[in-house]
């Protein structure tokens, strides 16, 4: 196995999905469209996504906006706090989440996710309330703060059981795909065609009242290596 020199991007957030999962299950997230006009707050403690990486094109939260018919092309939705003229203000930057707790705080598991440029965004405008003339954007159910953008999209609702989350280091970010139960048995007797990521998640989407989500197999820095079939 490779070294790597640098830590892993949102490794630890990884770390803490896969304890958290081992401990209860980790259930559905949700990514609604909604209009919201209340005034909003940055979410305290979401800003650890390595989105800022140069030429990361991993499923990013601002990917999940655009693939949710939020244009590429909006603004940062913030229209007052204004930011200095040399900042990134008013560039669509990140998918940023916002909440209508004044103290930062998710409520019920929920937040929601707005276009923002990443001076808005930034934890130095943690608790500023901010207001805004669009105002649609996605209500997120099921987030855990900090979180990946990674783990909170395998966490939609899906037709596959597996899901394998890795670190692609063509994109410097956490990514993942889908795998049927077919697909998984290839992987585990090593006869995938795909080369094998060196860093992965291998989740199981446990169907019932309320889909859970387990993990099957990991082999992470910092972790020992899970058995790869069910103990
Ligand atoms: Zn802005």
């Amino acid at each position: 196995m490779t070294q790597h020199m640098d830590p892993i991007p949102g490794l630890a957030q990884v770390l803490a999905f896969v304890e958290r999962a081992r401990l209860h299950p980790v259930e559905s997230t949700g990514a609604a469209p909604v209009t919201l006009t209340a005034d909003v707050y940055n979410v305290d403690g979401s800003d650890t996504d390595p989105k800022h990486v140069p030429g990361n094109k991993g499923k990013t939260w601002k990917e999940l906006l655009t693939k949710n018919n939020i244009p590429d092309t909006s603004p940062c939705y913030v229209t007052n706090a204004p930011a200095p003229a040399d900042k990134t203000h008013p560039q669509f930057n990140v998918g940023g989440h916002v909440t209508t707790d004044p103290n930062g705080g998710v409520i019920d598991d929920s937040c929601y996710l707005m276009p923002m440029c990443s001076w808005h965004n930034n934890k130095a405008r943690d608790r500023v309330k901010f207001t805004h003339s669009q105002s649609k954007m996605l209500k997120l159910t099921g987030y855990m703060k900090g979180e990946l953008a990674a783990t909170f999209q395998l966490r939609l609702p899906s037709p596959h059981p597996y899901a394998l989350l890795y670190y692609a280091e063509d994109l410097q970010g956490w990514t993942y795909r889908d795998m049927t139960e077919v697909q998984l048995m290839t992987w585990e007797q090593g006869a995938a065609r795909e080369p094998r990521p060196e860093v992965y998640v291998i989740v199981e989407r446990v169907p019932g009242p309320r889909v859970t989500h387990h993990v099957r197999a990991a082999q992470l820095p910092g972790l020992p290596e899970l058995a790869a079939t069910g103990d």
